[in-house]
């Protein structure tokens, strides 16, 4: 018995299967989908098992043997197998990368196979030796020992049952919390910090906090805490934080809701497709709060019915513990979550109880669209523009397209959900490849919020330099005085990237692309990352001569401030990457929010989706124009997507919502027709678009970026590359650049990236594969490394 191997190197040399002979005692255990431990070279490396055989190319004498095997159970199944082959074509990657994407981190690890038997009576002495005084053994000794065979026959006979076990590297997590012991204690007059401390613990009548609540509310710094704490007003103690994710309502409590005449309209479609053996996919374009979820819920209900599975795929940054327990309310046990605040333990016991069959539907972030089921009924993704989909690092995958390969494989359905669908998505379902899907109105016929344009010129003509329109901040003081809750949004996209004119709004853009330069830090300089433009940070704007013109950029703290200053009697949540850094804190902030123990949530991104308030009558937006002038051509996309997005959160129950957006750019057309919430009219403009600048969907783009701690090097192998490619490539395909990348240095590499813009180019793709292959053997020596993405999401 041969069995064919891919070793965990990833190089270029080894990227193929070798062959190895399997020794007797394994032969029971090694198939397709397991890993193994074999010699190569001097070493010893796993590998996994891609195929088996009974003859090899390789001389006999020549060959190796396996030396042990990884895995009982294969960790893999035929489809995944299948769909490494795919993968390493579609991404360019390693065969090795390909299949280790597919498995959790934590199986990379070494973990021990214990096997366990029910009668013991049955089994030879040689085995009842190895036993230990549970009744366990080791997998390992019973290699060892080669009673392989023996236990095979009582797995079979299911007498014997092998449980894996993962040696836990990680420790319970404790934080420190702070108790409140009294507060009847008089302070030295100096003592202001630890007075405030003392008085926002009274008013607000506070038991316990940590250091990041407090800081939540106040600047202080640990010193002041721990200074209460040694006059025993405060008592410290340690806490565990938990991981399981905290459910935010009480599970029992599933609405059921009358589905509405559109949707059973697009349900109706979705079960013809779940009910035929075909692959159908599915672009469903609804409004925030038109029910889509509702729609998943059912067509996952349909697929359970029929016995099969479903995968659902959110954006890691929407999978909120509101979304999660809908989910656990309606299939409960059923489920399993994947996402990114989980450790590598807690995510393989999830794997494992898909891999178990012990559930059959999977909610999870990009990674689970490799959930290891077996009987796929339907795939389903949510906010399917969202680019966290793509992955950057190798294999480069679009969790969009691996969705649709194991929906062919499976015969089901994929649904692709979004209020703002991709444009390509959008241009595919116009074209019949997809069928679209739609819902125009929200589900309870809550009309969605009228979007307020405040242009930002104004405000500094008329004197005011503030970040908050005069309009805002009037709209705040009342729903404070209402006693409503407001969202405030910080655009960080494209954050400090581009230079902007106050007086007129313009950007300095690039006179061959269209597209707002990026700014450099060093040197100071504009550069374009199409093609290589380059200028100086002019000290006039171009048009209109102001001074004002300088790189745009402020923090959430800074706003923060100001909002203080403002407002000092409300009471604000911050959300950024600094308050949620731990663990749970997302969760928390979000809770402290929903109970009303806050006035204001501030923040980025991360509150752009998926929260629903009902207290929430405001969003304002206070920078809009940071992602329009993002040097990408999908910039416009992004910021209609946002703004689209966080409109959604006002409004969404009984109080009417109102949305401020403030802007130097009034009349771009992604804002205004994010204002009139006309998806088809932006679809139509930016299409325009991208046909005149000849950018996706019109045209494709490759990415290759070449790296090296030189930054000469890094030119110098960038300009081969790129004269390489254009004596390989047809003419019709534009080589663009090198030019340095917007990072132009990260980890002490230079980055310097050329682009590909092609319609067809049936060189292409063997041109690529022949400039990798150079690039991992002759100039990896050398110190260059090169990463090549057919897919970009972003090209910044
Ligand atoms: P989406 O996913 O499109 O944003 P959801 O499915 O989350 O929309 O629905 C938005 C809100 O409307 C939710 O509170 C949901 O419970 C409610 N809802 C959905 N469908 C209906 C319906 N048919 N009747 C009443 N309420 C509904
Ligand atoms: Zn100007
Ligand atoms: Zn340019």
């Amino acid at each position: 018995m041969i069995a064919q191997v891919i070793v965990d190197v990833s190089t270029a040399a080894i990227d193929r299967p070798f062959d190895y002979s399997v020794p007797p005692q394994l032969e029971p255990f090694v198939k397709p989908g397991i890993r193994v431990h074999v010699p190569f070279g001097p070493r010893k490396v796993q590998g996994f098992v891609i195929g088996i055989a009974d003859s090899s190319t390789v001389d006999l004498h020549k060959l190796k043997s396996v030396a042990s095997v990884v895995d009982v159970d294969p960790v893999l199944t035929t489809e995944m197998l299948e769909l490494a082959n795919w993968l390493r074509d579609d991404t360019l990657s390693f065969y090795n990368d390909a299949l280790q994407v597919m498995i959790p981190a934590a199986l990379r690890a070494n973990y021990s196979k214990i096997c366990k038997f029910v009668r013991v009576d049955l089994l030879s002495e040689a085995m009842k030796q190895l036993l230990s005084r549970d009744g366990e053994v080791d997998f390992t000794n019973i290699e060892k020992n080669q009673l392989t065979h023996e236990l095979k026959q009582q797995l079979d006979d299911g007498n014997a049952s092998i449980e894996t076990r993962i040696r836990q590297k990680t420790k319970p997590k404790l934080q420190t919390v702070y108790q409140v012991l009294s507060t009847s204690i008089e302070l030295t007059k100096g003592a202001k910090k630890q007075q405030a401390v003392l008085t926002w613990i009274q008013q607000h009548d506070i038991k316990s906090f940590t250091m990041e609540d407090i800081q939540q509310h106040l600047q202080v710094t640990s010193s002041v805490v721990e200074a209460l704490v040694e006059k025993e007003i405060l008592q410290k103690t340690k806490q565990e934080i938990y991981r399981e994710i905290a459910l935010l309502a009480d599970i029992s409590k599933d609405k059921v809701v009358e589905l509405t005449d559109s949707q059973l309209q697009v349900l109706e479609q979705v079960k013809e497709a779940q009910h035929q053996d075909v692959s159908t996919t599915f672009l469903l374009h609804g409004i925030t709060g038109s029910g889509k979820t509702e729609i998943y819920l059912h067509a996952i209900e349909e697929a359970l019915a029929l016995g099969k599975e479903a995968i659902m795929l959110v954006p890691e940054i929407a999978l909120t513990p509101q979304m999660v327990t809908r989910f656990k309310m309606r299939f409960g046990d059923q489920v399993a979550v994947m996402h990114s605040g989980l450790s590598a333990g807690e995510k393989y016991d999830e794997w494992r109880k898909i891999h178990r069959r012990e559930v059959r539907v999977v909610v999870g972030a990009r990674s689970a669209i490799f959930a290891p089921f077996e009987n796929l009924g339907l795939v389903i993704l949510d906010e399917e523009h969202e680019s966290s989909y793509k992955q950057e690092d190798s294999p480069r995958y679009h969790a969009r397209e691996v969705a649709k390969w194991r929906a062919q494989y499976a015969k089901c359905p994929v649904i692709l959900g979004s209020a703002t669908p991709s444009i390509e998505s959008y241009a595919r379902a116009k074209k019949g490849v997809y069928t679209l899907l739609e819902l125009p109105n929200r589900a309870n016929a809550k009309e969605l919020p009228p979007v307020e344009l405040i242009d930002m010129r104004e405000q500094l003509k008329g004197g005011n330099r503030s970040m908050f329109s005069i309009e805002l901040i009037e709209a705040i003081r009342d729903r404070l005085n209402k006693n409503e809750q407001i969202v405030l949004f910080l655009n960080k996209r494209g954050f400090s990237s581009f230079v902007l004119c106050r007086d007129c709004g313009s950007t300095v853009q690039c006179p061959n692309c269209d597209i707002s330069l990026t700014y450099h830090r060093m040197g100071e300089a504009l550069r374009c990352h199409y093609c290589g433009y380059e200028e100086m940070v002019p000290a006039q704007c171009p048009h209109c001569e102001s001074e004002h013109i300088r790189y745009f950029g402020t923090g959430t703290q800074k706003v923060e401030e100001e909002l203080t200053k403002l407002f000092p009697e409300a009471r604000t949540l911050r959300m950024d990457v600094d308050t949620t850094r731990t663990k749970g804190a997302h969760e928390r902030i979000l809770h402290h929010f929903g109970k009303r123990e806050a006035d204001i949530l501030l923040g980025t991104q991360m509150i752009a989706k998926g929260l629903d308030f009902p207290e929430v009558t405001l969003v304002g937006v206070l920078n809009a124009d940071t992602s329009l002038h993002l040097a990408d051509f999908r910039a416009a996309e992004k910021t209609f997507q946002l703004i689209t997005q966080v409109s959604g959160r006002a409004g969404r129950h009984q109080k009417k919502g109102h949305v401020i957006v403030q802007t130097y750019d009034p009349q771009h057309y992604a804002l205004v027709c994010a204002q009139t919430h006309d998806y088809k009219a932006f679809y139509s403009q930016e299409m325009q678009m991208r046909k005149a600048y000849q950018y996706p969907p019109f045209y494709y783009l490759t990415h290759i970026q070449i790296s090296h701690p030189d930054v000469i090097q890094t030119a110098d192998y960038a300009a081969k590359t790129a004269d390489w490619l254009r004596e390989r490539l047809t003419t019709s395909t534009a080589v663009i650049g090198p030019t340095a990348s917007a990072i132009s240095r990260i980890q002490d590499r230079y980055r310097y990236q050329c682009m590909l813009k092609y319609k067809q180019d049936p060189n292409l793709i063997p041109s690529l594969h022949q400039l990798l292959k150079m690039a991992r053997t002759d100039w990896e020596k050398q110190g260059v490394r090169i990463s090549i993405d057919l897919h970009p999401s972003t090209i910044v």
